[in-house]
């Protein structure tokens, strides 16, 4: 017997995530079927976790509303939650005279996109606010309420408030057909079989194939490979504001940004490739960033490296996100959510919920669904349960630090293993305390952390 939903969403990054949050304000029976063991495991757990403006989407698509929508309502939510966000504003350099000579346009297209605070600035302004940056900076827009967030959190959070609200969540169950019984949708997984009333396609990188799956071909996702390097913490005093490049067609470009968790990014590469899982970096791309690298903060590549990690975009042959309603179907593809997912996750969510209503679906009040949330606070600029008297002298396993690096405390890791939606993997682990993140990589600390994680998952 297959287990009967409302709605089944497929995929638990942090776009599905959001959905099943707003959707779990609802009455409805709700399960997120995820073929890997977390959420936020696959291109949501590694992008340049920048909060957009959306000054440079283009200008009417959805993707423009989504993401200035989403901005307002991910920075409202991690102020609400805790979780780390950092208003630190952009500047895009002009590194030549055809850079310099789009910044008008660039301008106006932050206007076209609801936008109206860039301003444009002079070489002498921008080596005075970032005097680290490299030789040959010709102008360029300041983008002030650019920011910085932590990128793990908000999937966590959003799937702890729908998971308290009676959503399901089926990890594990990848989807390997889709088709129509009774006039329901019947789901059949890796795991086993689900039925539902509605089906929401949630899938990421593979969003083209459960469309396919529902017998529609709107788009096809190709990989869209992006690497990055992490600079250890000492390199953050080198930069105030994240420095983007002006962009192309394919790719907001080569950025140097200050993460949430203290350390600076250079990234991210854009290489359309064909394998969607092949989230190794390359000789080719560090190489390729290192040089971009020398050019933007040559200080920067001096630096000791932390860490480098790839990420996949969901790119389709349009440059407009694929959510599509196919009401008669009872079927809502959300696809194509290339490189703004995270910020406009929220708005995502909410985007669902009204074309849900649109098509009939009644969404009455769910009394479990709980406003209030409080995450960990995992951000450098935030005071951390190690630096916490109270907390220390309530609970001393805050006190007692087991990652070094990332100063983190046997309470976090122990809070961590017990959560709503706990950590059941290393992987889980690292994005929710930060432990094994540091310096070291968990070289000095794993075997600690890792013990105190086993003994705090089995009680
Ligand atoms: C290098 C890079 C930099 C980026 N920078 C930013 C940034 O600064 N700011 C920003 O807002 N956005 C950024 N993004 C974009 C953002 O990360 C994505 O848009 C967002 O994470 C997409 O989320 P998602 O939930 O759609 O996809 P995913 O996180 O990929 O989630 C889809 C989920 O579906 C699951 N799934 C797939 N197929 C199946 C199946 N058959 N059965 C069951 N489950 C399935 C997958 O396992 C996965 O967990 C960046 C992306 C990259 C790659």
């Amino acid at each position: 017997m297959a287990e009967q939903f409302d709605v089944i969403i497929v995929g638990a990054g942090v776009v599905g995530c959001a959905i099943a949050r707003e959707l779990s304000r609802s009455e409805l029976s709700i399960c997120v079927l995820e073929q890997s063991s977390d959420v936020g495991n696959a291109t949501s757990k590694a992008n340049t976790a920048i909060l957009h403006t959306g000054f440079d989407c283009v200008p009417g698509s959805l993707e423009s509303t989504l993401v200035s929508r989403g901005y307002e309502r991910l920075l409202a939510y991690s102020e609400h939650c805790g979780i780390a966000v950092e208003k630190t504003g952009a500047i895009l350099v002009a590194w030549d005279e055809d850079q310099r000579a789009e910044l008008p346009a660039l301008q106006e297209k932050a206007i076209a996109n609801g936008y109206h605070h860039t301003r444009i600035l002079e070489s002498s302004e921008i080596y005075e606010r970032e005097p680290h940056l490299g030789p040959g900076v010709l102008g360029g827009l300041e983008v002030p309420d650019e920011s910085i967030i932590d990128p793990w959190s908000p999937i966590v959070a959003f799937a702890t408030q729908a998971k308290h609200a009676g959503v399901t969540f089926a990890f594990n169950s990848s989807v390997v057909s889709v088709t129509t019984q009774d006039g329901r949708h019947l789901v059949t997984t890796s795991q086993g079989k689900y039925s539902s009333t509605w089906l929401i396609n949630a899938a990421g990188l593979f969003s083209d194939s459960i469309n396919d799956y529902c017998g529609h071909d709107e788009f096809t996702i190709t990989p869209r490979r992006g690497e990055l390097i992490v600079f250890d913490k000492l390199a953050r005093s080198l930069l105030s504001s994240i420095i983007l490049p002006v962009p192309t067609a394919t790719t907001k470009g080569v950025l140097v940004s200050p993460t949430a968790f203290g350390n600076v990014l250079l990234g991210p590469t854009a290489d359309d490739i064909e394998d969607k899982n092949a989230t190794a970096t390359t000789h080719d791309g560090i190489t390729r960033l290192i040089e971009a690298g020398r050019r933007i903060m040559p200080e920067l590549i001096d630096e000791e490296v932390t860490a480098t990690y790839a990420g996949l975009r969901a790119a389709s042959q349009h440059r407009d996100y694929q959510i599509h309603l196919h009401a008669d179907q009872r079927y809502i593809c959300v696809g194509g959510i290339r490189s703004t997912g995270l910020t406009a996750s929220m708005a995502i969510g909410d985007h669902v919920a009204t074309l849900l209503e649109e098509a009939g679906v009644t969404l009455s009040a769910n009394p479990r669904f709980r406003e209030d949330l409080t995450m960990p606070p995992l951000g450098e600029s935030q005071c951390r349960p190690y630096q916490d008297p109270s907390k220390i002298a309530a609970d001393p396993a805050y006190g007692q630090v087991l990652c070094h690096c990332e100063h983190v405390s046997a309470g976090e890791i122990r809070d961590a293993a017990r959560a709503v939606m706990p950590a059941t993997t290393q992987e889980g682990l690292r994005r929710r305390t930060r432990a094994m993140n540091g310096r070291c990589q968990g070289f000095y600390c794993s075997a600690q952390v890792l013990e105190c994680f086993e003994v705090s998952s089995d009680e």
